[in-house]
């Protein structure tokens, strides 16, 4: 029988980069995944395939709105060739997914294909390709998780979908339904509104992105509508029925009002749940909470002293840059090294255009907590980097602290705000002032003086170009 220091099962962006660190710290390590890929659902099904099609889709949107206003003339009629889409999405995919098969041999880690299960708390069964059993002095947990489901509906994944199915659809939905106004509801139903299907959106919460700050919602909700999006909230889906290829959503509004919507497809988006299914946690000892998760202390210890959880399957927000930083952590954890992780530092984005991206403290949740705070706005239709682009959607907006003026939350909409929320995080790890952001040189022009310019709003009531 093999053994191992150090056994990974999962092979997500938590599981693949713990396996990483364990082998660089020169722990002999095995990583166990189910399926004939690496790269769990955020490079299969997740955040990779997504955001290629947000692109693709992106550039048809530009090629079909704006290309005439920039002086561009194409002959003849732009169509969207779907499965093209799909197929360059898919190639994204296996290219991704490749780099993951090089960098576990770079760093000569043994990977089993199989679905891991516990014999005990060091010996773990292989069943699938490469069945067998191994030992594991230590075992890390990252076997995510998978959608959602309301207990009423069935999905059957030609018409009611989750998003994997959305991932791969072979025509453009001609009313798509979308149930769940959260990062996948409009993401996917924005690659789709953009490709010409009519978009409904039925979210029970009274705002779309409810975890982010509210003038994010509003925002978006506003941009959105501009698309002519279909937005419903405050709507409890009572039922999802197919007949034929119709989908029929029925549900109840503020008013307690039934509310029918029919379309050709309907996205389920409500969340996603841990995923533990087979694993046999209990012939290790790992005990998990209520709500499915695998329960951990603060050093991602499960109640086994020798496992550890990551990523999805445990508490907090499922995000892949968060499940990396965990898998780091437990790695040099049991290294003997001595991490930290600020979860209220872990940025959130949403990928729509424009983009959405938050970190630290939302203003209600400052409300909430009683702390006093000022808060400092900038346009971007303020900025000629936007006006060059034609992306004048959004702001940024700073919250510091009012009295000692340190940044306690970041908040963006506009173009590229996923990667601007990078300065943010920054700034908020090296526990900067909204005045030390606002004397920082910002390239002009850039969509980053947006940031420059909230902080000084924020400082001072000092933004100079409104
Ligand atoms: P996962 O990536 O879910 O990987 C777990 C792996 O474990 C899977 O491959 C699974 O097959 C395997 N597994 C499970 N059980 C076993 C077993 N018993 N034996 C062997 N293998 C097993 N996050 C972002 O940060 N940015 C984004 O843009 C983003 N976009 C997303 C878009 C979509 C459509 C979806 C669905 C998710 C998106 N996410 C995004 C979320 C992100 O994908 C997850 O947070 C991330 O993948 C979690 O990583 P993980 O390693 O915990 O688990
Ligand atoms: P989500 O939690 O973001 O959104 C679910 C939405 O569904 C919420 O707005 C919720 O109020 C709504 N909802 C719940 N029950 C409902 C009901 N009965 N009727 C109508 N609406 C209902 O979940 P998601 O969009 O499914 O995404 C799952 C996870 O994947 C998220 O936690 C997210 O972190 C992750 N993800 C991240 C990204 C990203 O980082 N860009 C992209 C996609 C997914």
């Amino acid at each position: 029988m093999s053994k191992y220091d150090v056994a990974v099962i999962g092979s997500g962006p938590g599981g693949y980069v713990a396996a990483i660190r364990c082998a660089q710290l020169g722990m002999k390590t095995a990583i166990i995944e189910k399926y004939s890929t690496l790269g769990g659902t955020c490079l299969n099904v997740g955040c990779i395939p997504s955001k290629a099609l947000l692109d693709s889709s992106h550039h048809y949107d530009d090629a079909v709105k704006h290309f005439e206003e920039h002086g561009i003339d194409i002959p003849g009629e732009i169509k969207v060739n779907l499965k093209q889409m799909i197929a360059r999405k898919q190639s994204v995919v296996d290219t991704t997914t490749g780099g993951v098969d090089f960098l576990m041999k770079k760093n000569k880690i043994d990977v089993y294909e199989g679905l891991g299960s516990f014999i005990d708390a060091t010996h773990i069964k292989i069943e699938g390709k490469d069945a067998t059993e191994i030992e594991a002095t230590n075992t890390i947990i990252a076997t995510g998780s998978k959608p959602s489901n309301l207990p009423f509906i069935t999905i059957d994944k030609e018409r009611i979908i989750t998003s994997t199915e959305a991932l791969k659809l072979k025509e453009v939905p001609k009313h798509l339904i979308v149930i769940g106004g959260g990062v996948i509801g409009l993401e996917l139903g924005q690659v789709y509104r953009r490709l010409g299907a009519e978009v409904s959106v039925v979210e029970y919460m009274d705002r779309i992105i409810p975890t982010m700050d509210a003038a994010l919602s509003k925002e978006l909700n506003k941009v959105f509508k501009k698309a002519k999006f279909k937005m419903n909230m405050s709507h409890k889906v009572k039922s999802v029925e197919r007949v034929g290829d119709e989908v029929i959503v029925k549900a109840d509004n503020k008013k307690g009002e039934e509310v029918e919507f029919k379309g050709d497809y309907c996205l389920v988006s409500v969340g996603r749940r841990p995923y533990t299914d087979g694993l046999n946690c209990e012939a290790a000892g790992v005990k998990l909470n209520d709500r499915g998760q695998v329960e951990v202390d603060g050093h991602l210890k499960t109640s086994a002293s020798n496992i550890y959880a990551i990523g999805d399957v445990i508490k907090g927000a499922m995000l892949a840059h968060k499940a990396e930083e965990e898998g780091v952590f437990v790695a040099e954890t049991l290294a003997g090294q001595k991490p930290h992780i600020d979860y209220n530092l872990i940025p959130g984005v949403v990928y729509t255009w424009p983009e959405v991206a938050a970190v630290g403290k939302t203003e209600e949740e400052l409300k909430e907590a009683g702390i006093e705070y000022k808060s400092g706005q900038f346009p971007m239709r303020a900025l000629g980097r936007s006006r060059a682009s034609m992306d004048t959607d959004g702001f940024v907006k700073i919250l510091a602290d009012k009295t000692t003026d340190e940044v306690l939350g970041v908040h963006m909409i506009g173009a590229r705000c996923a990667d601007l929320i990078a300065e943010a995080v920054t700034a908020m790890e090296f526990r900067a002032s909204a005045e030390d952001i606002s004397r920082m040189s910002h390239a002009h022009p850039t969509f980053a003086e947006a940031i420059k310019e909230a902080a000084l709003a924020a400082t001072d009531d000092r933004a100079l170009h409104v």
